[in-house]
């Protein structure tokens, strides 16, 4: 392939993308670094499906820490996690059907010490010591109490201390601008149930907040996430894809909705690709595996979420630069 024509694919696809052939049979297409979906509950999906729908690496954000420190030694999908959800007592998503109670604790006491039962550094210490790459933190007012400022403060500080970066669910009224406020680090779900202030919106994408898209979540109102997250956009805020799969009944894999979403919500080719390549909260993923989409590329941005549900994850050595 030309040099120019690599040229025009990366300004399309983003620079990790090669024109390339795959061995055996020297399949022409698209290498692309491996993808990541930034929200799954793994106890709930086929991990299997997710690999062979294109996805080399899944952020589990809420699953039993004991678990998913057994199931990170796995090479395929490559596992980060956050362990167990922390909420206040009775607070989100204590009693629903997909949580058991391994996968929920409750945070009683913002005190910083070490071992104190409930104590906000002993919830994040447990996650930590399970091997989480990150903490996720519940701030849910319309389902449930919500831990006050002390205990989030104390979350905060206790993740940072011990080197990880803390993700939140915000919903309901205000959940937004105390998770700003409180330094999180990211968003488990653009905000899904009120169109924020845009001050709010700019502090958001100043701080390096990072937002985790999931808007195909079925059931939430697309519209205001979708508005909520061009603003961030627009205000130079950094996005990672993520589906939230297993919540309602999509099959596992690359969601093309979500891209499709992206896409009209202004994160549009090289940008787009960038919202699957990031390994956050992993410094990389996916060793010795790359993506590969066969045949042409997309002919231009609007094509690249459907041209994408043709991505596999497969091992780096049967990839060959096309030079053709
Ligand atoms: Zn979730």
């Amino acid at each position: 392939m030309p040099g120019r024509d690599v040229e025009a694919l990366q300004a399309l696809l983003g620079p990790g993308a090669l024109p390339s052939r795959r061995r055996p049979a020297a399949e022409r297409g698209v290498a692309l670094p491996p993808l990541t979906d930034h929200h799954v509950h793994l106890h709930l999906i086929d991990a299997a499906a997710l690999v062979r729908g294109g996805i080399a690496g899944a952020v589990d954000l809420g699953g039993d820490p004991a678990l998913l420190a057994r199931r990170a030694a796995a090479r395929m999908p490559h596992v980060a996690y956050a362990g167990a959800f922390l909420t206040a007592p009775g607070g989100y998503p204590f009693g629903r059907p997909w949580a058991p109670d391994a996968i929920v604790r409750a945070v009683t006491s913002a005190d910083p010490a070490p071992g104190i039962a409930g104590g906000a550094r002993t919830c994040v210490d447990e996650q930590a010591d399970a091997g989480a790459s990150v903490i996720k933190v519940s701030l849910n007012a319309d389902g449930g109490p919500v831990i006050d400022d002390p205990a989030l403060d104390a979350v905060v500080s206790a993740a940072h201390a011990r080197g990880l970066p803390v993700v939140a669910h915000v919903e309901g009224a205000g959940t937004t601008r105390r998770a700003v406020e409180a330094g999180v680090d990211a968003l488990a779900h653009t905000p899904f149930t009120e169109v924020l202030d845009p001050g709010l919106v700019a502090r958001a994408a100043l701080a390096g907040q990072r937002w985790i898209s999931t808007l195909s979540i079925p059931g939430i109102d697309a519209g205001i996430a979708g508005a909520n997250l061009s603003a961030f956009v627009d205000a130079g805020g950094r996005v990672l894809y993520g589906t939230d799969l297993g919540n309602g009944d999509r099959p596992a894999g690359i969601v093309v909705q979500e891209l499709v979403a992206l896409h009209r919500a202004g994160v549009r080719g090289p940008d787009l690709l960038a919202t699957l390549t990031d390994p956050w909260p992993l410094a990389r993923i996916g060793a010795g595996v790359a993506t590969f989409v066969a045949g042409p590329p997309p002919p231009d941005a609007d094509a690249v979420p459907e041209w994408l549900a043709g991505a596999r994850v497969v091992p780096e050595e049967e990839l060959i630069r096309d030079e053709s």
